[in-house]
């Protein structure tokens, strides 16, 4: 029994700092680029932000931590953008490496913040109520006021261009993946920007109170993820899509390589299959235990 107890407290110990860790590449300069047509990257290393530019101002998706403020600041400056001019702040779930640099960055910009209906209240309390992180303190995040509340497809527009909120719940409540058209050498494609598609270390799939429809909402979330016309495949971290290789390509010039229809498909199948194989086994485990 003190054996167990014990192995529980490491456990619980070694899971928090896990949680309450940084990323190594998190804060890491990254830099800045322009993606396709009027999408912009100006995010770090770890974190993606994308920098939509219109004649009436620009949209920030991702404030991403309160010390990556200054970091995009930075980068949008570099591109020759003015960091005054971002009207519109979106984010793509309610974990604070998305979202802890919102209050900052609405103080400084006067940006209106819009978030997804599921993810409005841990917003506005700063990380608390999180079905998995929220009693943890190092999740915690400045609250911020949402100054609009979307919906499943709402559509978010400045300047002629126009963003659609789709909601891809699992990860958060409110995982929002966002698409949008892009235009390059007369041509126009299908921007997804995927919200999440990950199960967090810790994630229960079955038997979960604080979320009782979590598998059903993965589920619906990759039903939508393959159903979305893609031609660019972005997402919340650069590592979703292979940001470091395919900015590499991007230097050599030749074809814009952020057009990766196959890449998105097979990194949607893989993560579905992630998913599918974890819910096996925690089925699997509860049914062991005559849940
Ligand atoms: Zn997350």
């Amino acid at each position: 029994m003190r054996i167990l107890l014990k192995a529980l407290v490491i456990w619980a110990l070694f899971s928090c700092t896990l949680h309450a860790q940084e990323g190594a590449d998190w804060t890491q300069p990254f830099p800045p680029h322009r993606v396709i047509g009027n999408i912009y990257y100006v995010g770090s290393e770890g974190l993606a932000s994308y920098l939509i530019t219109t004649p009436q101002g620009n949209i920030l998706i991702n404030s991403s931590l309160e010390k990556s403020v200054p970091l995009i600041r930075q980068s949008i400056e570099k591109l020759g953008f003015k960091f005054s001019d971002t009207r519109i702040l979106l984010i793509s779930h309610a974990h604070w490496d998305h979202c802890a640099g919102s209050a900052a960055l609405k103080e400084l910009t006067g940006a209106k913040y819009m978030v997804m209906d599921a993810d409005v209240p841990e917003i506005e309390a700063g990380g608390k109520g999180n079905f998995q992180y929220g009693d943890n303190p190092a999740s915690r995040y400045q609250p911020a006021k949402v100054d609009r509340v979307l919906h499943d497809g709402d559509e978010v527009r400045l300047g002629g261009t126009v963003l659609v909120a789709h909601l891809t719940p699992g990860h958060t409540k409110g995982t929002t993946t966002w698409t949008m058209k892009a235009k390059e050498n007369e041509k126009t494609y299908d921007v997804v920007i995927i919200g999440s598609p990950n199960v967090n270390a810790g994630y229960k799939l079955v038997n979960n109170p604080l979320y009782p429809t979590i598998a059903e909402d993965y589920a619906r979330m990759f039903q939508v993820l393959k159903s979305l016309p893609a031609d660019v495949f972005l997402g919340a971290h650069g590592n979703y899509y292979g940001l470091d290789q395919k900015y590499a390509q991007l230097k050599q010039g030749g074809a814009n390589p952020f057009i990766d229809p196959e890449g998105y498909q097979a990194y949607v199948a893989a993560k579905e299959q992630e998913f599918r194989q974890e819910l096996a086994k925690q089925t699997a485990a509860a049914q062991a235990a005559g849940k």
